[in-house]
């Protein structure tokens, strides 16, 4: 991509709402737009990050053998009446009248319109398990809606929604999906701890939420420091497996972790005071088992081997990629700006022309974008007429893994400049010797978050 002909509308100062780094950096590098309080536009490189972050929790729910589906953001209130969380849900929910004067409303979950699919559909438990997903836009309308992306009031989920006979298959769905995020948080370059939690108003007795650490984080949180050095399973991991991944739940719960609403002092003295971590954290994902709470009351049963009807036991399980994308600027930014991880950085490298006009760096470039493009990485390439500092000022701002600096003094010496954002480490190389080392950075990086 060139960056004449893209799109990022940088602004020099962030407007004075933002009062947290990944607001003011997703703002100051226009990856958004607020229009209206928690309504965001996301504009390219923006998008592109949560495109990517989208992908790799797609393909963690279908490594776990989840289905993914797409329902609507609109939903009627019948529904809602049935499971009776209508007038539960209180007013984060937005209410709409279309013009029959029927009433409509903007999805914040999906429990109540997958039962319905569920029970439209299966009838036996030869059909089950079953676990559907989609990625759809939802609405709460929170009372603060702040820190941008992160606390939204439309913002992007990933709800999930597992079916089985009975408690002990639907304990065992619950699992898989607890690993799968293991999974996705570790591709997505974070660490992110499950500690238990409250069902809330969704209800049920079985309930964790994945928090990713970071001093701005809303909520306190209290954990023993193993979660540091645990593993996380591999791609290769055997979702067939009910035993191993029950034990790997096992092993990602035995030790304390809470977050302030659950936390228990009584608990916490009991952790040796070297290992206590108290630090702050950012919901991101939670995950629910709740039993037959929606299926009683709708309806949704199946026949059982012994020729029985039951209501059959669901869970849900949430992420936000919108929030995601917020939480892991946060997790990774320094005085310049954002850090990404490479797994979601919304390019490779950002390849700089110091002098734009000049007929021997613009070859320079030019060759070197074809051969980067063609090795299969996304580069973006500084070709603006911009002075030399906005450019580095620019990409630092952005945070893509590399920057190749092209100018004129290096190609005097044969030489390229190659700058790693995270280190800041700064080499002259050889063009062949840049590419080379490029090249074993992209082959590492899909080794290792590639899945
Ligand atoms: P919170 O406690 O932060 O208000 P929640 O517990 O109400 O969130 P869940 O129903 O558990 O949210 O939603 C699942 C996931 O959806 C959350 O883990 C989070 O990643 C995302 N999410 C929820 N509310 C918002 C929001 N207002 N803006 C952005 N993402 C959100
Ligand atoms: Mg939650």
């Amino acid at each position: 991509m060139l960056l004449s002909k893209y799109f990022i509308p940088v602004l020099k100062e962030a407007p004075r709402e933002a009062e947290i780094v990944s607001h003011k950096l997703m703002l100051r590098a226009g990856m958004i737009k607020q229009q209206s309080a928690g309504i965001y536009s996301w504009l390219p490189l923006g998008l592109k990050v949560m495109r990517k972050v989208e992908q790799i929790v797609r393909e963690e729910q279908d490594r776990a053998g989840a289905v993914e589906i797409l329902m609507p953001t609109i939903q009627s209130a019948d529904l809602w009446r049935e499971s009776g969380r209508y007038e539960d849900y209180g007013k984060e929910m937005l209410r709409i009248t279309d013009r029959h004067e029927r009433d409509m409303l903007f999805g914040p979950t999906n429990e109540e319109m997958v039962t319905d699919i569920f029970r439209t559909h299966v009838r036996s438990y030869k059909d089950l398990p079953l676990n559907l997903y989609h990625i759809q836009w939802k609405f709460r309308d929170e009372v603060r809606p702040r820190f941008g992306v992160m606390r939204g009031r439309e913002f992007l989920m990933k709800d999930a929604y597992s079916f089985d006979l009975d408690e002990a298959s639907s304990r065992a769905a619950y699992y898989r999906m607890f690993v799968s995020y293991l999974r996705t948080f570790d591709r997505l370059g974070v660490k992110a701890i499950p500690m238990r939690a409250d069902t809330g108003p969704i209800g049920g007795d079985l309930s964790h939420e994945f928090l990713i650490l970071a001093d701005t984080g809303e909520s306190e949180v209290f954990c023993h420091a193993d979660y540091m050095k645990l593993d996380v399973p591999g791609a290769g991991v055997d979702y067939d497996d009910d035993g191993l991944i029950q034990s790997i739940v096992e092993d990602w719960t035995k030790s304390y972790a809470r977050t302030d609403e659950m936390h228990e002092e009584a608990l916490w003295s009991n952790v040796d005071a070297a290992q206590q971590m108290n630090a702050r954290g950012i919901e991101v994902g939670h995950i629910f088992h709740f039993g037959q709470k929606y299926s009683e009351p709708m309806g949704a049963k199946v026949t059982g081997p012994d020729g029985k009807d039951v209501p059959v036991y669901m869970g849900s399980y949430g992420i936000g990629p919108s929030r995601v994308v917020a939480a892991l600027i946060e997790a990774g930014h320094d005085d310049n700006g954002i850090i990404w991880p490479a797994s979601v950085a919304p390019f490779d490298v950002g390849l700089i022309n110091l002098r734009s006009g000049d007929e021997r760096t613009d070859g320079a470039c030019a060759s070197l974008y074809d051969q980067l493009t063609n090795a299969g990485f996304d580069v973006l390439y500084d070709d603006t007429d911009s002075r030399a500092g906005g450019k580095f000022a620019l990409a630092d701002l952005i945070g893509l893994p590399w920057q190749l600096i092209i100018g004129p003094r290096g190609l005097d010496n044969g030489e390229v400049e190659l700058k790693n954002r995270s280190t800041g480490e700064r080499e002259s190389l050889n063009n062949e010797a840049a590419i080379n080392k490029l090249m074993t950075w992209q082959s590492e990086t899909k080794a290792r978050f590639g899945g």
